[in-house]
């Protein structure tokens, strides 16, 4: 499934190619991908030009003057900006038409992806209950801190909340505690403002990280067990169960935490 690093790898990618062209037209293959495409996508989108590329969490959001196509890969998901000619292969779903003569193209076999309208001025329902960006300045050990007292849920499924902070999957929050020390199974509102500072320190650096890595491919890389190709050389903990820490040697931990798979180190993470 693409975490937020290959989205933000899929908007760069994208933007050099959208901004600033205008729409055409749209060729929609199915009435649907994981649900409706709403009607504002054939009916308003056409002749609109793309102010920009965006990215909210998990979610691209072309901007135009009317409202933003909002698009999310969900798990077999991609875009390819492709010359007009280039033809139709199996699940090519979508087609958004350029002015530049190529067409950006939504490909996904499974179709848990999504192609939503967001009409200029109104925020979409989805993005409405998000927490902030990781990356963001808001996003800090402050913050972390405010938001986790008194929650008695492991600190690892408040990370993954994506109320309180977006696009911090399982892998990240594993690598992330990991590298601040801090048990993925401590209460969140047992966690000190230093650990949390270190935390969100650790979000930001992991993520900015594979941010760099992204730019190779997307599903080229994905392992069958889900982890980036690029980055799955370099995991501590993330997919390491009973594999010698790093630091210390011992052997990772594993287990079930809020019903997902979790790896730490019972010496080095408190
Ligand atoms: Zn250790």
């Amino acid at each position: 499934m693409p975490e937020l690093p290959e989205v933000e790898t899929t908007r760069r990618g994208l933007a050099p190619h959208l901004e600033g062209k205008r729409i055409r037209g749209v060729v929609l293959r199915r009435p649907d991908l994981r649900w409706p495409i709403p009607k504002e996508i054939e009916s308003v989108l056409p002749g609109q030009r793309i102010d920009a590329v965006r990215r909210r969490a998990k979610y691209l959001l072309l901007d135009t003057a009317a409202g933003s196509a909002l698009l999310h890969l969900g798990m077999t998901g991609s875009l390819r900006v492709l010359p007009a000619s280039t033809p139709i292969g199996a699940h090519d779903h979508v087609d958004l038409q350029l002015s530049s003569g190529r067409v950006m193209r939504f490909n996904d076999p499974r179709r848990f992806g999504s192609l939503l309208w967001q009409p200029a001025g109104e925020t979409h329902e989805l993005l409405r209950a998000l927490g902030p960006e990781p990356l963001a300045d808001e996003f800090d050990g402050d913050y972390l801190f405010a938001r986790s007292r008194n929650r008695k849920a492991p600190v690892k499924t408040f990370l993954m909340d994506q109320g309180v902070v977006v696009g911090v999957g399982n892998i990240y929050a594993a690598e992330s505690l990991f590298r601040a020390g801090i048990s993925p199974l401590r209460a969140a509102g047992k966690v000190s403002r230093e650990r949390y500072a270190a935390l969100a320190a650790a979000v930001k650096d992991i993520l900015a990280y594979a941010i760099t890595r992204g730019g190779t491919t997307l599903r080229d890389f994905i392992s069958p067990d889900g982890a980036p190709g690029y980055f799955e050389q370099e995991l501590s903990a993330y997919g390491r169960g009973g594999q010698p820490c790093p630091t210390c040697g011992r052997p990772l931990k594993f287990a079930n935490i809020g019903q997902r798979a979790s790896v730490w180190c019972g010496h080095c993470q408190r």
